[in-house]
């Protein structure tokens, strides 16, 4: 299946979050499954994709042009598409993909996450979608989000469709066993 990342375009300052990144990539490849993620080569990003193509995996990447022109592209992946914006971008992985992950990132992960969340919701897509939280990374979101509950903004039913583990291993198992 294919496998959609969304994480990262910086390492953190954790060696642990570049360790997930590397095990979630290596676990991808041995079950098989294709990458897609944002095209990028650095951060969490590239430690992901180069983790799935050092052991024997599939890579696409989809990048819009601007960022491609900034020579942020992984050149070593197996299909590179470029698009012409962001929100293309977005769209073009979800239709490419069986499964959505999110591993530890800023601004762009939360947007991404926040996005296909909501496509879900509103039945725009169906594919199951997950966090590793490692080092309880998601934890304090994760809070907000059962805030958002108890307030009555969001629906018990939608927060449970977000699939939670901590080991890369587990979640990938939790993946095949969905699709
Ligand atoms: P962030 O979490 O803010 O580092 O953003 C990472 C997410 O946004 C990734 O999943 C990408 O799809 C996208 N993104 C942000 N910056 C870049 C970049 N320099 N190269 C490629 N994709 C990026």
């Amino acid at each position: 299946m294919n496998i959609c990342v969304f994480c990262g375009s910086a390492s953190g300052n954790d060696p642990i979050y570049a360790e997930a990144a590397k095990a979630f990539g290596i676990q991808m490849a041995k079950e098989g499954h294709t990458l897609v993620y944002g095209g990028g080569n650095v951060g969490l990003m590239g430690i992901v994709a180069d983790a799935v193509l050092e052991h024997g995996g599939k890579v696409i990447g989809v990048i819009p042009d601007f960022l491609m022109r900034r020579e942020v592209a992984h050149l070593g992946l197996t299909t590179l598409e470029v698009v012409d914006t962001m929100h293309l971008r977005k769209q073009r992985m979800a239709e490419l993909s069986n499964a959505f992950v999110a591993l530890p990132g800023g601004w762009g992960t939360l947007d991404e996450l926040a996005e296909i969340l909501t496509w879900r919701q509103l039945g725009l897509v169906t594919q199951p979608i997950g966090i590793l939280n490692v080092k309880d990374f998601f934890s304090p979101l994760l809070d907000q989000m059962r805030k958002m509950v108890e307030e009555g903004f969001l629906k018990l039913g939608n927060l449970e469709l977000l699939v939670v583990e901590k080991s890369p291993a587990e979640l990938v198992g939790r993946f095949s066993s969905l699709v």
